[in-house]
């Protein structure tokens, strides 16, 4: 049975709005009421920045509901422009005043929902008062910076501080032809992320022309340019201050209800305050993480929608417990996208967990569908029971969906046990028979087991210190030569055999490939034969260089491949006209002579990131129709690729047209290796 309430909600956004629709659905007779000190109600706040980046066009598209709709569907009665003043518990009343009329009233209550969010920090900063410094939280401030770009046609923008609507906003800045400049405080922007996934956003940003400046604060805003904490100054004829967000919280201070340890509104897991007769939801609360078992605040609009329905069932007599948030937050920038729920590896530790994490980077997709890309998962688990603890992802397609697996296994207290046996959807133009979450999964269980002992490059950042390891880059000399750990010896996987001998079996051994999966073979190689002191690097060179890239590594040093310039040209359309421009080329076939046709069968693009010198390159598709252009049948073929198997079938093709010369060599590594041979070195 379902109480009749008189049930008054301050704030009619994200919770607010969400407790009063949720209120009529339980209860038909009951009176709601909503005040809203802005202009707006029920806004997409989240999608700022794509309007002032132009991805939408139709600012109505952002306004949900206006007052009038708001009552014809709920017949909840909403008083915009109306901010509440005082809360009167003895009395059970709000006293508010009209913000454009100056009229005041006050309204009755049984219940109160207090649902009134946050604010963005306003820092000190000499000069933060100008017109040309903005922050973003509502629809009043979209407006702003975007008159501002219209009227003004800033070139120059400095966002500070490198969190999601930072970044975000940086996204849409470079949208609208400014060159942008990202200041933040901390190692890296996305702080709360690992260095591994932080870095691929940086690097995104990079690629895109944004200047970063991170360890550094703004210590003034002047005209068209800010001051750092190192006297420097750079260009900014726009900024935007976004440093994060604090609760509002000085009506329910003032009506003296608790404030908890983490500096939010104290409530119960039923979310009601210390006052029996208020709730409270979203932004302004602080409840409990449900890994850390801690009160937390978490600021985002997935908890607080859900704060606000659970809030207005409880205000109507149910008695229905919040579980408490695992912070689960996401951000795309330009192609890229990363996100983390749980706790960091860092946060694990630090909160007292026995807990350690592994690297994978995978293809979303099979390979051989045309568009693969690499996704990354981090998982962080509890090296006694397996429990995933936290996890991060980062990637262009597909980080979402395994955020979201990752989400689902913390909230549930899944085990990497557990994710490894999980069935996940899979059909080649959307994901692998092995899933880089099932492969995530196996990795951690060969680190809990020993079986493959491995360490995140941040980890062994810290492990390093005092030590001198010996680094094997097991890569081609190709992928070597473009970034490498400074000191490394590149032994490519398939020659790693022959090199053993002369391996010292006293020393630290580190092994890294691209992505960690050679690593993990070269590092069983050398188990098998007797080392004990070898660590595969999680994630490999991709997270080495992402590491690097993100903080300045204190025990190793990298040298880093550049950064590719990307515009804002769609990535697909890029790859298709480069696809298509490689087709269109023919091999150059050498003269037959005294040295032999070397033949790199595998495709354009791997070709071109290094081959073997003098090589021709035939894709093994376009064999066939390069057939007659070989010369006679008995001219000296080698043939080689990746691993050897392309290779093999090329060798196959031949022969069964009739060439008797011909020979596979292999990988591509065991290729270069035979250069001596035929150079007489
Ligand atoms: C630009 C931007 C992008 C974001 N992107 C994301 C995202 O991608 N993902 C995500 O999870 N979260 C995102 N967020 C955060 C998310 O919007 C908030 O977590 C969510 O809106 C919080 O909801 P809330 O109801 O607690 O507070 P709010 O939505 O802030 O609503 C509080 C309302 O209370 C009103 N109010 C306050 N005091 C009074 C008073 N005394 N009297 C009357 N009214 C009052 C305020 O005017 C305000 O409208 C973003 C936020 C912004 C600003």
């Amino acid at each position: 049975m379902i109480d009749l309430e008189k049930i008054l909600i301050i704030g009619g956004v994200a919770a607010g709005a969400t407790a009063a629709a949720k209120a009529r659905r339980l209860s038909e007779d009951s009176e709601i009421t909503i005040i809203e000190g802005g202009p707006d109600i029920s806004f997409a706040n989240c999608g700022l920045p794509y309007y002032i980046g132009g991805d939408i066009k139709n600012r109505s598209k952002l306004i949900l509901q206006s007052p009038e709709s708001f009552y014809d569907q709920y017949r909840v009665n909403v008083y915009v422009n109306t901010m509440a003043t005082k809360i009167d518990r003895g009395n059970k009343v709000v006293e508010t005043v009209n913000t454009v009329t100056g009229e005041k009233k006050t309204f009755e209550y049984t219940k109160l929902i207090l649902a009134q969010g946050g604010k963005p920090i306003a820092p000190p900063i000499p000069g933060a008062e100008q017109p040309h410094v903005f922050q973003l939280w509502t629809l009043n401030d979209m407006d702003k910076i975007h008159s501002f770009i219209e009227n003004q046609k800033p070139k120059t923008a400095v966002v500070v501080g490198g969190g999601f609507i930072g970044l975000e906003m940086t996204e849409a800045l470079v949208k609208r032809g400014l060159k942008v400049s990202v200041v933040e405080m901390m190692p890296h922007v996305m702080s709360i992320l690992e260095g591994e996934i932080a870095g691929f956003i940086q690097r995104e940003l990079l690629a895109y022309g944004v200047n970063l400046y991170t360890n550094k604060g703004v210590t003034e805003i002047g005209k068209g340019k800010v001051k750092l904490n190192d006297n420097s100054e750079i260009k900014g004829d726009l900024v935007l201050l976004s440093i994060g967000v604090r609760p509002t919280l000085n009506l329910a201070k003032e009506a003296g209800l608790a404030i908890g340890e983490s500096g939010g509104l104290l409530v119960d897991s039923t979310l009601k305050t210390s006052d029996d007769n208020i709730y409270a939801a979203g932004d302004m609360v602080e409840i409990e993480h449900r890994v850390l078992g801690k009160e937390v605040r978490i600021p985002l609009a997935g908890p607080a929608n859900r704060q606000g329905r659970i809030a207005a069932e409880n205000a109507l007599g149910k008695k229905h417990h919040y579980k408490g948030s695992i912070g689960t937050s996401i951000v795309k920038v330009f192609d890229g996208v990363a996100g983390i729920t749980g706790l960091s590896l860092k946060g694990a530790r630090a909160a007292g967990f026995n807990a350690d994490a592994v690297v994978v980077h995978k293809e979303h997709h099979t390979s051989y569908y045309p568009g693969a890309q690499q996704v990354t998962v981090l998982i962080v688990y509890d090296k006694e029971t397996g429990v995933v603890l936290g996890g991060q992802t980062a990637g262009y397609k597909g980080a979402d969906r395994r955020l979201d697996v990752l989400a689902t296994a913390v909230a549930n207290k899944l085990t990497v046990y557990d994710l490894a046996d999980v069935d996940f959807a899979y059909s080649p133009p959307l994901g692998t028979a092995n899933d880089a979450m099932n492969m995530a999964a196996y990795v951690a269980e060969n680190r809990i087991s020993g079986y493959s002992p491995a360490m995140t490059v941040s980890e062994l950042d810290e492990y390093l210190d005092g030590k001198y390891p010996l680094w094997i880059d097991v890569r081609d000399e190709f992928s070597f030569n473009k970034n490498h750990v400074i000191g490394a010896v590149n032994i490519p996987l398939e020659l790693l055999i022959g090199e053993i001998s002369k391996m010292p079996k006293d020393r630290l051994i580190l092994v890294y490939d691209d992505t960690g999966k050679k690593g993990h073979q070269a590092l069983r190689i050398l188990v098998g034969k007797g080392f004990t002191k070898v660590l595969n690097v999680s994630g490999g060179m991709e997270s080495i260089s992402r590491y690097a890239m993100a903080v300045t590594p204190k025990n190793f040093k990298v040298k880093l491949e550049a950064i590719e310039a990307k515009t804002l040209e769609n990535e697909e359309v890029k790859k298709d006209k480069d696809e298509k421009k490689t087709q269109e080329e023919v091999p150059n076939i050498q003269k037959e002579g005294d040295e032999p046709l070397i033949i790199d069968v595998r495709t354009r693009e791997e070709f071109q990131n290094g081959a073997y010198p003098s090589a021709v390159n035939i894709p093994l598709d376009q064999l066939p129709q390069m057939i007659n252009k070989l010369g006679s049948k008995d001219r000296k073929i080698i043939l080689y690729c990746a691993t050897g198997a392309r290779s093999g079938y090329a060798l196959n093709f031949l022969r069964a047209h009739g060439f008797t010369n011909v020979e596979n060599a292999g990988g591509l590594s065991k290729m270069m290796a035979r250069k001596r041979k035929f150079f007489g070195f």
